[in-house]
């Protein structure tokens, strides 16, 4: 097929342009797949998780809290009454029905201020173990909002960059006789492609040349199209 030496170049230039639009169509597929992005919102949501989990035991452990605190209250009223009652009563034998149930209520008002001690440093331990989630998760959320950021100005970027190169992919098959157009999208939907001939090895596939595959070549008018023996790459020389 007949092809100014013009042509021969703009299809080296289309091939070129075509390898860079698979190229970038790949970038921008693992773009979106994201995988860091994917990780990062994993761990948030697993941080989401745990923050659920503390707040929870947390509203769990406050409301035995506020049990053991009213437990107390009433403990101590019962005291403070049966102290009233001792000293208003004149019956030895009530008073020491009366002295006996305050030991008890004593014993019980310690248990339950014990209690309410256990439970006091169970809050603690549980906010300062809310509070480091926290942070956590402001730092997992700052990672993820950069992550994204780069997401979205990656895939922009490349994107632009195929709009572009389509442009001039548009531009070059213009410039190219309908037949070599054709003959081009026809190697190139194949998978072949076109190759520089630089010295004897064609640059489409990296193979030298010799033999008949040479002679065929050699034996090809420059302006006219020669194939690669090996891979059948349009050769441009
Ligand atoms: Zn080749």
């Amino acid at each position: 097929m007949k092809a100014s030496s013009q042509h021969q170049e703009t299809l080296l230039d289309l091939s070129r342009i075509d390898l860079q639009l698979r190229r970038n169509q790949r970038l921008i597929a693992d773009i979106e797949a994201g995988a860091e992005v994917q990780a990062a919102r994993q761990n948030l949501l697993v941080n989401s998780e745990q923050l659920l989990s503390v707040r929870n035991d947390l509203d769990a452990l406050q409301l035995e809290l506020r049990r053991a605190e009213t437990d107390l209250e009433l403990v101590e009223g019962r005291i403070e009454k049966d102290q009233v009652r001792i000293q208003q009563s004149s019956s030895q034998k009530d008073i020491q029905g009366m002295q006996n149930e305050l030991q008890s209520l004593l014993k019980r008002k310690g248990e339950l201020e014990e209690a309410e001690i256990v439970l006091l440093d169970r809050v603690q331990l549980l906010n300062e173990k809310l509070s480091v989630i926290q942070i956590e998760r402001e730092e997992l959320q700052k990672k993820l909002a950069v992550l994204e950021n780069e997401q979205t100005a990656g895939l922009a970027k490349l994107n632009s960059g195929q709009q572009l190169l389509r442009e001039n992919r548009a531009r070059d098959l213009q410039n190219l006789s309908p037949e070599l157009a054709e003959h081009y999208e026809k190697l190139f939907a194949k998978g072949i492609g076109v190759g520089k001939l630089s010295g004897l090895v064609c640059d489409a596939c990296g193979m030298t040349l010799s033999g008949d595959s040479l002679d065929s070549v050699r034996n090809t008018p420059m302006d006219e199209l020669a194939h690669c023996g090996e891979c059948g790459a349009i050769l441009v020389r």
